[in-house]
């Protein structure tokens, strides 16, 4: 007798445990199968938590190694670095806050199941339990958000050892000689900059011929200056071909676009290329569903429906940025959805954060964007250097960029590389979800001293063209 759910989620990322909790929240009966041993998919366990535990840890060793508090009169003396104790704080975070999902659910009468789902056609669930149990769930609705893995080379398969995905990084055991990157992208640029400040020699490989392709151009060009200065290398528009071992080095070759052939070698490399949804045993084709063979996502309709009509996808199972705030975001309308609420989200107002340093964050369009759809707008900047608050905390590096329509001056893109980029682009969110105009933005009265006040300002140029404080 199978159990009956009004929904079953498939997968306790960001975005099925946050559907979970608000589907219980309104009402529902709930069940959440999740195969990995702690609840919080590769956010909470192997992706944003535990990598920011990282970032800030060695932003700590990396500013006292480098005397960086001596201006503030603070000195420092016999600064050494404790690689067992910093990987055993990420591991205390992610055990807190994996359990703190575990409490949410029993709080709101989430069934939890620790296993494998696979569907098996009209409303079933197979659950392989890890004690090696099958049971079957009946669910009225079913909801995939089984998220996503990183995309292997087929030359430079990963071995868990020398090369790695951006889970193994997180777990290094010792500081790697030398880190060999491929892919400048969001993994690629945070986790280099980890090991680089904990020591090691790192080096970039990124096949196109910028940074962050998906950023705007001015904020790939500004990250690109502050990290050479930090001290990572980068290699662009090189290719990787193929590899071979020489000892305990990994040799890879790399084409440029003219043909010619390099070799890097390191002892560690890190493939961040990308990731690709996580469909594997799932059962997709025992109810006919397949992924898009152009974007290789799971299709949907604008309520997350896919083909078979009771079955819901959100994250990065489906179209969009692969980002933990958009799945959850998915995840409470699919929940508020079935309980017969009719929210929508707002696709163009959807921040991305880089947590390198300075840290990056951005919302809306970006300058290429714009000029490729035709829009005209207007530019307003501000540097961080004329920002009081940002003085006096030593991080005047860095601006704001504003875009807004030229006709209407409507907000249409914040990018920001400055100090607490993650926390100020929040505020722009907010200001775009609300339709806000540059003048609006200039107009509303932000706290003094702050670093917001660089927003304001770059709303005000991009309005009027003058700021006050320049
Ligand atoms: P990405 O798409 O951000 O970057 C991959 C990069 O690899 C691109 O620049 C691409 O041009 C390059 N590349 C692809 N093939 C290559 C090759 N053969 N040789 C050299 N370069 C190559 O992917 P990612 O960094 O792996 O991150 C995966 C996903 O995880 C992203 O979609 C991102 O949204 C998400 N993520 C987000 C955060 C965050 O929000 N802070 C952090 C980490 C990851």
């Amino acid at each position: 007798m199978a159990e009956m759910y009004d929904l079953v989620v498939i997968g306790a990322g960001p975005g099925g445990y946050v559907a979970a909790i608000r589907a219980a929240q309104l009402g529902l009966k709930v069940a959440c199968i999740e195969k990995r041993s702690r609840l919080g998919g590769t956010c909470l366990n192997i992706g944003c938590i535990p990598s920011k535990a990282l970032l800030d840890s060695s932003y700590w060793y990396a500013l006292a190694r480098q005397q960086a508090l001596a201006s503030h009169g603070v000195r420092l003396s016999g600064v050494s670095l404790d690689l067992p104790g910093l990987l055993a704080r990420k591991e205390r975070i992610v055990h807190e806050l994996t359990q703190g999902i575990a409490y949410l659910f029993k709080k709101y009468g989430v069934t939890s199941y620790h296993g494998s789902a696979r569907l098996v056609g009209g409303h079933q669930v197979e659950v392989q339990l890890v004690e090696s149990e099958r049971l079957i769930l009946e669910g009225r609705y079913i909801l995939l958000a089984t998220g996503s893995v990183a995309v292997e080379l087929p030359f430079l398969p990963f071995d868990g050892q020398g090369v790695v995905s951006s889970t193994e990084a997180l777990d290094f055991s010792k500081v790697p000689q030398h880190l060999l990157v491929i892919g400048a992208g969001y993994i690629g640029l945070e986790l280099g900059s980890v090991w680089q400040r904990l020591g090691a020699e790192v080096t970039v490989l990124e096949a196109l011929p910028r940074l962050l392709p998906q950023a705007d151009g001015e904020v790939a060009a500004e990250v690109h200056k502050q990290l050479s200065r930090q001290g990572l290398r980068f290699h662009l528009q090189m290719r990787v071909t193929r590899m071979r071992r020489q000892g305990d080095m990994i040799i890879v070759t790399a084409q440029g676009p003219d043909g010619t052939e390099r070799d890097f070698m390191a002892d560690r490399i890190l493939v961040a290329v990308g990731r690709k949804p996580c469909v594997e045993g799932l059962g997709l084709e025992q109810v006919g569903l397949r992924l898009d063979p152009i974007s290789g996502r799971l299709p949907v309709d604008g309520g997350y429906r896919t083909a078979v009509p009771h079955i819901f996808a959100i994250g990065d199972l489906i179209a969009g940025p692969m980002l933990a705030h958009k799945a959850s975001a998915e995840g409470v309308v699919v929940a508020e959805r079935l309980a017969g609420m009719q929210p929508r989200l707002n696709y163009a107002a959807i921040p991305s954060v880089i947590y390198i340093h300075p840290e990056v964050a951005s919302v809306g369009a970006t300058e290429e964007q714009l000029q490729q759809q035709k829009i005209r707008y207007r530019v307003g900047r501000f540097p961080f250097l004329a920002n009081g608050r940002a003085k006096a905390l030593g991080e005047s590096g860095g601006w704001v960029k504003v875009l807004a329509d030229e006709a209407t001056d409507r907000l249409l893109g914040v990018h920001i590389v400055g100090p607490q980029a993650s926390e100020l682009i929040a505020e722009c969110a907010t200001l775009m979800e609300f339709h806000a105009s540059a003048e609006d933005v200039a107009r509303c009265i932000h706290p003094h001293p702050s670093l917001s006040e660089a927003l304001a300002e770059a709303a005000r140029m991009a309005w009027c063209g003058k700021p006050l404080h320049l």
